[in-house]
């Protein structure tokens, strides 16, 4: 079968990768019907994220079981189903500790960046790693799940009350998806973004009580009810406003980062000390997988009308163009006008 494989920085293209063998035990066979492009994607192609050298790039899916192991017991072939692209063991120190996100053997088993990924037509995972798919959303919304899953991880991992005031860097699928695990938290605030055609596109699909501003420094003027120089919550989605955002923040403050590409900064020890500030990364997602498929099944999460453009597999150059990302030129301008970009292999 032919996937999207990536052989290093800017080598990025369709090519011959070997198919999953039939699945035996508790193995399912997915045939790939949507996977949407991801921030993480593009960082890997910039050469700014590691991945293993060759990969099949892709782990935002949904699809529809072809075959299934002898050992399998609650899907058969047919079934609609969104796939957990993050294996785990659950048996090592990290597993067995309630933290499968970091997973001991992670490392070469992470779909998309050190083992094979879902820019093919088919995948073969376990049947632990797949939740059925309600019949009326579609593959492509779908796809979303798993980001919503990651964004609902990190807003666990903040300590949230409904007053604080809050910031998200970023109005891409992230930042909107991230406006909504906070507001079912209870947090409103305002969304950042440089970009007048992604505001745009943000201001139809975030979470009721969040504003669209251009800028911190508006977001502090007005997005709050009253002018104020400080805010309580920053998510950064960007990955490059970390510096930024603890210049930001009140005592107390609480900033979350989960950009996944190298950005070193400057933070000043001594402020994060005296002001008993927070800094808090997360990657992945940690059983929040079914309230991810609660909330956009049941419409609370817009997913469908995140999905401003589809592409078969075969013009993967003019999908990633549409964010930015422009593979023959090999250059990248940020703040595309499409929120999420949606590939069909199969
Ligand atoms: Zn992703
Ligand atoms: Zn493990």
């Amino acid at each position: 079968m032919r996937g999207l494989v990536y052989e290093g920085p800017w080598k990025v293209g369709l090519a011959e990768c070997p198919a999953p063998g039939a699945p035996t035990g508790g193995e399912v066979l997915v045939r790939i019907a949507a996977t949407g492009i991801c921030g993480t994607d593009l960082g890997i192609i910039m050469g700014a994220c590691e991945a293993k050298v060759p990969v099949v790039l892709g782990h935002e899916s949904a699809g529809e079981v072809v075959a299934v192991g002898d050992r399998v017991r609650s899907l058969a072939p047919g079934t609609r189903v969104v796939i957990d692209p993050t294996f785990y063991c659950g048996f090592c120190p990290m597993c067995r500790t309630d933290r499968p996100n970091h997973c001991e053997h992670k490392g070469d088993t992470e779909t998309g960046v050190s083992r094979d990924g879902t820019f093919a037509p088919y995948y073969k995972t376990e049947e632990r790693f797949l939740y059925p798919l309600a019949p009326h959303v579609s593959f492509e919304a779908g796809s979303l799940v798993e980001p919503l899953s990651c964004a609902l991880t990190g807003a666990d991992r903040l300590r949230a009350r409904p007053d604080m005031r809050t910031l998200i860097f970023g109005a891409g699928p992230l930042g909107i998806l991230y406006s909504h695990a906070l507001a079912c938290r209870g947090l409103g605030g305002a969304l950042v973004e440089v970009s007048a055609a992604r505001r745009a596109r943000a201001a139809t699909v975030a979470a009721a009580g969040w504003r669209i501003t251009g800028s911190a420094e508006e977001a502090l003027e007005d997005a709050f009810g009253r002018p104020t120089a400080e805010v309580d919550v920053i998510v950064d989605t960007t990955g490059v406003m970390v510096e930024k955002g603890v210049g930001l923040l009140a005592r107390g403050g609480q900033l979350l980062t989960i950009g996944l590409r190298r950005s070193p900064c400057t933070i000043d020890a001594l402020r994060l000390a005296e002001r008993s500030l927070s800094l808090i990364g997360s990657v992945d997602s940690l059983g929040t997988f079914a309230s991810a498929m609660h909330l956009i099944e049941s419409g609370r999460v817009p997913a469908e009308r995140m999905v401003t453009h589809r592409f078969a597999l075969d013009d993967y150059r003019e999908a990633f163009l549409r964010l930015g990302c422009d593979l023959d030129q090999r250059t990248y301008s940020a703040g595309a006008e499409a929120m999420k970009v949606v590939l069909q292999p199969a």
